[in-house]
């Protein structure tokens, strides 16, 4: 598998990447360049109805590898967690509708005033296992991503992949759970491609995009491959060297830039670096 250009049936392009159309403009544009799959952003779902959603992306052929972002379960005011539990519990029905293989699943950060970091963890380690069991009934996998540190205070609690790892063995549910590795997250790790060797068959999407140089916002100014730092390539290598046969998913959130052009020019770029940077 290793050293295989990457093909448009191997392709995900998010949904997130194109952030300036609505739901069926963005599906459509992936059809009409033959990209074979996405993955859902639950801000546009929610724009749209299921049903119609559903139609949507099986009119247009466009395959669904999953939904992003569920969990979000750090909350410190018991109401506010059962209320993150629920929300999940109704994203793991949407995804099971829309025939996507996970929910992507990122722990959320520190809630406001919150200073415990540790107790944060268990938080969400005790909401994930609350999903387990659901998750397991509806048949889709709970695909935990670590996130960069720098957005640990309100994204992410679990930052690296060693701890990402030792979060899913603490949950001791590998039937229903494995990894979203971001390229974006993950970049800058020490050892990185001896861990991604090791973890790769746990991995179940791996989202690509670049790192800018000179970054002007840690979450919102995500590069095209090609256009930064991250040899998006290597890290697929080394991950199917370990196994890991899953789509490679181009996930860029760009206020400045790729989310002011037009559609079709974002896919078509994407589709266009794909044989050398991914
Ligand atoms: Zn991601």
């Amino acid at each position: 598998m290793a050293n295989e250009y990457l093909t448009l049936e191997r392709l995900n392009i998010h949904q997130v990447t194109l952030m300036q159309c609505d739901f069926r403009e963005s599906i459509e544009c992936l059809a009409r360049h033959g990209v074979a799959g996405t993955t859902l952003w639950l801000d546009k779902l929610d724009e749209t109805n299921l049903d119609d959603a559903v139609s949507i992306v099986n009119d247009n052929g466009v395959r669904v590898d999953a939904l992003c972002p569920g969990g979000l379960l750090t909350a410190t005011k018991p109401a506010a967690f059962t209320a993150a539990i629920d929300l999940n519990r109704k994203r793991l029905d949407q995804a099971a509708a829309l025939g996507a293989r996970s929910l992507v699943i990122i722990t959320g950060g520190l809630s406001d005033g919150d200073k415990d970091i540790q107790t944060a963890r268990v938080r969400a380690l005790t909401g994930m296992r609350q999903l387990v069991g659901y998750a397991r009934n509806v048949n889709v996998k709970l695909a935990l991503e670590p996130l960069h540190p720098m957005v640990c205070g309100f994204r992410s609690v679990i930052s690296t992949i060693t701890d990402a790892v030792e979060f899913l063995e603490e949950l001791d549910a590998g039937d229903i759970t494995g990894l979203a590795i971001d390229s974006y997250a993950l970049w800058w790790e020490p050892r990185l491609h001896e861990q991604l060797l090791k973890v790769a068959p746990r991995v179940l999407h791996f989202h690509a995009s670049d790192w800018l140089r000179e970054t002007e916002d840690l979450r919102l100014d995500r590069g095209m491959p090609g256009d930064g730092i991250i040899d998006n390539r290597r890290i697929r290598e080394h991950m199917e060297q370990g196994g890991f046969t899953g789509p490679v998913e181009v996930e860029i959130f760009s206020r400045k830039d790729w989310w002011r052009r037009p559609c079709d020019e974002v896919v078509q770029t994407i589709v266009e670096r794909m044989e050398v940077y991914l």
